[in-house]
């Protein structure tokens, strides 16, 4: 399915169902009381998490989603049906907010956004000691509606960044069982993936794969720096480099590139939320891909030059499976907050 992580159309909460205005006809009873019944409540409008979820695909190109109508109430006291809730499922990490504000973040359960209007009362509840055969019976309360507007943010332990062709997908798939395309030119992944990565023996983390960071992406180059939004809520982010030489590019380069990409999501998204680490100054661990095919790269100066920066670093190979398991342990450590 397509990865869409923004959407807006309209919703709307259904009417109450009006109360009826009736008389009872009874055999033998000359002049049957009020008996109108109430009218049915609308159906809500309801965001609920569904786990399977992570796209907002669904809702791409939808326009409105309207809930039913409570029915009307019906004579013999009896009352309208009950217009269904209208159930839109979305994936966890879906931020809902109106014109003006945020109105939810739902990682999980779900969320009644509009209520149905009440039903009205029938005839019968407006009898009393002056009026005894009242014909008034209660409109149904309107719906309420308006535009929303969803974000996505996946809801991941670590995010994995690196230049296209670093290897981010190779290790993903290679630690979790999630399987992206791997190939040999920038941008197979269009979409970020999420791995789920078993880490001792009953724990595990998520890792996302974000694609699309280059030079410049800040500005637009590329798929731009948009997917970034799902690293927000990681706790570390994983950098990859590649030393095998093949791209051309100096590792160390390719680091600060990413890094200033980072700073400049940071500006253009300044966040208020409490204990918001900007993606920036978020921990980082540096992992030195490819050291299966390094010849012209000086792998262990490299790794000194990180060191010398008080920088984390591993080095890996994600196609032979070297240092791999020595790698997430690192990471599960932290995630865990172990070390
Ligand atoms: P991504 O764009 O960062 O997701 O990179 P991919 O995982 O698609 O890998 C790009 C290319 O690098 C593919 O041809 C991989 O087979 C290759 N590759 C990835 N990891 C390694 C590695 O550890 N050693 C070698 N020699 N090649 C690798
Ligand atoms: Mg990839």
């Amino acid at each position: 399915m397509k990865f869409i992580d923004e959407v807006s159309f309209y919703v709307q909460s259904g009417n109450g169902g009006s109360g009826s205005s009736s008389f009872r006809r009874e055999k033998y009873v000359p002049r049957g009381g009020p008996d109108g019944g109430d009218g049915g409540k609308g159906g809500d409008i309801v965001f609920r998490v569904n786990p399977r979820l992570n796209t907002l695909a669904e809702y791409y190109n939808k326009r409105k989603f309207l809930a039913p109508n409570g029915q009307p109430g019906e004579g013999q006291r009896m009352s309208g049906a009950k217009g269904e809730d209208l159930i839109l499922e979305v994936p966890p990490g879906t931020i809902i907010r109106n014109e003006e504000k945020k109105l939810c973040d739902l990682e999980e359960g779900e969320v009644i956004l509009l209520q149905g209007g009440r039903g009205g009362r029938g005839n019968w509840h407006f009898k009393n000691s002056i009026n005894q055969a009242p014909t008034y019976s209660q409109p149904g309360e309107e719906g309420e509606g308006e535009t929303v507007f969803l974000e996505l943010k996946l809801i991941a332990d670590v995010g994995l960044l690196g230049f296209p062709n670093v290897g981010k997908s190779t290790l993903i798939s290679r630690i979790s069982a999630a399987k992206p395309k791997i190939a040999d030119y920038p941008f197979t992944t269009l979409t970020p993936n999420l791995g789920v990565v078993k880490y001792a023996d009953h724990d595990s983390f998520v890792v996302a794969d974000i694609p699309g960071l280059i030079h410049g992406a800040h500005e637009g180059v590329g798929l731009g720096i948009q997917f970034l939004r799902h690293v927000e809520r990681t706790r570390l982010l994983v950098h990859l480099l590649d030393v095998s030489g093949m791209s051309g590019r100096d590792p160390m380069q390719d680091f600060d590139d990413i890094n200033n990409e980072l700073a400049q999501y940071d500006a253009k998204n300044p966040s208020e939320e409490d204990g918001f680490i900007p993606l920036s100054r978020r921990p980082q661990i540096v992992v030195l891909n490819k050291v299966d095919a390094a010849r012209s790269v000086d792998v262990d100066d490299l790794k000194l030059q990180f060191l010398k920066r008080d920088i984390e670093v591993r080095v890996i190979s994600a196609v032979t499976g070297e240092n791999i398991n020595s790698l997430i342990e690192v990471i599960g450590k932290k995630v865990f907050g172990e070390d």
